[in-house]
């Protein structure tokens, strides 16, 4: 069998989409299947892996995946920026921390020994440490906004888009952690055959952005 570079993708989510949508704009055809794991381009040597996207960055390092396509949120909270080949423009959204609308809410230290919910920990640690600020971080792997109507903390660090989750939980938006779109990310070691059809898939990639805009 001749080489093909694998990519992985998040199987359903908010990324999967426009993800496809990228690779199919690329003239890269395939039958998707939301039943099957795996699918091979009729016309282009890649072979498309779905994955729950929390699992692509360490998939890609590992090899198991030659490239994959993730938020940054994922990509950096687990240490794996080094992977980034470029970022993609879409999907974006932001890591924010939030509050209860009632709460007297000045600035960052008003964090000082407080409990926040979230399931970035080491994105919120960072950024604690960069202001000062020392609180209890507590990790929770879904549901975050409901965190503080419930009484486990007193504010949380959670992804944002519209802001309308917070506004139905009864949150504030009070600051901005980090800011976040998709990434296409690669394996470090590609063989050389897998490098070219990269660079073959990028050249299609940066055809389809200058069209866009
Ligand atoms: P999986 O089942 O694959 O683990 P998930 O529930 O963790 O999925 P999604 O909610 O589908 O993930 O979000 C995937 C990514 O989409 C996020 O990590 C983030 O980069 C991006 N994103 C964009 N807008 C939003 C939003 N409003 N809320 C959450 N994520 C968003
Ligand atoms: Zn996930």
């Amino acid at each position: 069998m001749s080489c093909m570079l694998r990519l992985a993708i998040q199987k359903s989510g908010r990324l999967s989409e426009d993800s496809l949508n990228l690779i199919r704009e690329c003239g890269i055809s395939f039958v998707n299947s939301s039943l099957k794991l795996k699918t091979e381009s009729t016309n282009f040597p890649l072979e498309i892996l779905y994955l729950r996207d929390d699992d692509i960055p360490g998939y890609v390092a590992d090899g198991v995946a030659d490239i994959g396509i993730v938020g940054e949120n994922v990509l950096v909270e687990e240490g794996k920026q080094s992977l980034t080949v470029e970022k993609l423009g879409f999907s974006r959204c932001r890591l924010s921390l939030a509050v209860p609308k009632t709460m007297e809410y000045d600035s960052i230290q008003d964090l000082n020994g407080k409990n926040i919910a979230t399931s970035y920990p080491n994105l919120l640690q960072a950024y604690l440490q960069e202001q000062g600020v020392q609180a209890n971080i507590h990790t929770i792997s879904g549901s975050v906004e409901i965190a503080p109507s419930i009484g486990l903390a007193e504010a949380i660090c959670d992804i944002v888009s519209s802001g309308s989750t917070l506004i139905s939980n009864g949150l504030k938006e009070v600051e901005r952690v980090f800011k976040s779109e998709a990434a296409l990310i690669a394996n470090e070691d590609l063989s050389e055959e897998k490098r070219e059809i990269l660079d073959k898939l990028l050249f299609r990639v940066h055809a389809v952005q200058r069209a866009r805009k």
